[in-house]
């Protein structure tokens, strides 16, 4: 299955949906994954994650 990546909160999904943002705006094209476990760390405050998961580095 292609994985998409949302453009808004840069989640990787399996739809073309984002189930978070509940907009059809996610793109195959994105580069880097990095699992977020722990929102309070540096990563995923520069990428302005607030919920753990897996995300696109850049969409
Ligand atoms: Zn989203």
């Amino acid at each position: 299955m292609v994985k998409r990546a949302c453009k808004i909160c840069k989640r990787i999904i399996d739809k073309t949906t984002c189930p978070v943002c509940q907009v059809n705006e996610t793109t195959t094209s994105f580069q880097g994954v990095v699992l977020i476990l722990d929102t309070e760390s540096a990563i995923a405050k520069k990428l302005g994650i607030t919920a753990p998961g897996k995300y696109a580095i850049r969409v």
